[in-house]
């Protein structure tokens, strides 16, 4: 904390982005406050399955002129969680299940197309294979037999998001920051071009910064101005089961899904894209759509035992794409609505707040504009 008591920085929301972002200001030299209604860690970003997987993700619908772009923020902060997780095992001793394990992304009859489509959209720099079926089986024997195509994408990676955000709390806090556990930020408190702080039930905290970080919440803070780029959650389901041996050895997505499968054996299959507003719940209907995606993967999945299930919320945005940068005025800032990848997108987006809190300048190849809040007017 400075001198007066004051942090340097309120940052509201201790999930993915506000851990992240906690840890790199702190390791930069300034002091940060998170405020968490909860506990660190909550919410969407300890529900995820950990994907970390750009090329995979260029084959869902966000702008076809914006894959590029994507990529190239994808691959750097996957590169950034590389390095963070060495720093983390080295330092604090947590081995957070960082594995270069690579995907496939496979093609059922009728589909071919489309997949050669995706591959084209990742370019000659991104690495990637197209196989024919019996070759992709070989790479992956559990493979369904009926699966024609798939797209081998050897840099994509995964960890424990449930072990990351227990490592990204405990590092910040060991570097300073201060954690505020069942802290409910009410409001944003605004003077002039400038916030204030804000007030956390009758109490008002101030600082020269403020970042919102609230993940599918984040528009429901009072005193943020969102109009258009409002954030709405998109409800995801997912079932966890185990195999021995473990059913694949890459992430495998297709079928209208995913199988991510650890070293260990244990699956998470997903996922669900619901707008029902917050209701936390798993659904029959969810359930029914994931063990399809699931069997149909890989047909030895339907004598997999089920172990656990559960629901949570991406924030989701207009365009899909996420909410990084300026929100108004002068000193607030968002790092919030990261839909499908915020796990992914955690590390990079830590840096671009770090560079606008701390007024350096921004590496020219990064797609400020892309993520800018201010795009939607
Ligand atoms: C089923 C599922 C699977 C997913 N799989 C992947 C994946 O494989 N790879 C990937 O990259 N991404 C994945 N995602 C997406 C990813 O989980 C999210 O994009 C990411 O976790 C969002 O992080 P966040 O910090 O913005 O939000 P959250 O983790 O939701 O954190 C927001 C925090 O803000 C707190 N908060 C809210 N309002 C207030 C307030 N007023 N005052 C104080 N605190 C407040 C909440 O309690 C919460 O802890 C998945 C999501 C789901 C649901």
């Amino acid at each position: 904390m400075a001198a007066n008591g004051k942090p340097d920085v309120l940052i509201i929301g201790g999930g993915v982005m506000g851990c992240s972002t906690a840890l790199r200001l702190q390791r930069a030299g300034m002091s940060t406050l998170v405020l968490e209604r909860s506990v660190p860690g909550a919410e969407a970003s300890s529900a995820a399955a950990g994907m970390l997987a750009p090329g995979a993700e260029a084959g869902h619908p966000v702008a076809e002129d914006h894959v590029d772009a994507l990529l190239r923020l994808g691959s750097w902060s996957r590169d950034l969680h590389e390095t963070q997780a060495a720093w983390i095992r080295e330092e604090h001793g947590v081995d957070i299940g960082f594995r270069r394990t690579g995907a496939m992304v496979v093609a059922f009859a009728g589909e071919e197309a489309k997949l050669a489509e995706h591959a084209a959209s990742l370019g000659a720099s991104y690495p990637h294979e197209l196989l024919a079926g019996d070759p992709a089986r070989e790479r992956e024997p559990s493979l369904s037999s009926e699966v024609v195509r798939a797209l081998d994408l050897p840099a994509e990676a995964q960890l424990e998001p449930v072990l990351l955000l227990r490592a990204l709390a405990l590092a910040a806090e060991r570097a300073g920051a201060v954690f505020r556990s069942g802290a409910y930020v009410h409001e944003i408190l605004t003077g002039g071009d400038r916030v204030r702080g804000v007030r956390v039930g009758p109490e008002v905290l101030e600082a020269p910064h403020v970042v919102v970080a609230a993940g599918s919440w984040t528009s429901l803070v009072p005193g943020l101005e969102l109009a258009a780029a409002g954030i709405h959650p998109v409800r995801g389901q997912i079932l966890a089961t185990e195999t021995r041996p473990p059913v694949f050895r890459r992430l495998i997505f297709g079928a209208g899904g995913y199988v991510a499968t650890r070293p260990d054996g244990r699956v998470l299959t997903g996922s669900t894209e619901e707008r029902v507003g917050y209701r936390r719940e798993v659904t029959l209907g969810g359930i029914r759509s994931i063990v399809d995606v699931a069997t149909r993967l890989a047909p030895r999945l339907a004598q997999a035992p089920l172990r656990d299930q559960w629901s949570s919320f991406r924030p989701g945005t207009a365009d899909g794409l996420p909410l990084v940068g300026a929100a108004g005025p002068e000193n607030l800032w968002l790092a919030s609505g990261h839909f499908r990848n915020g796990i992914l997108l955690a590390p990079a987006t830590a840096e671009l707040v770090a560079h606008h809190v701390l007024g350096s300048a921004i590496p020219e190849d990064l797609p400020l504009a892309l993520v800018d809040p201010r795009r939607f007017g």
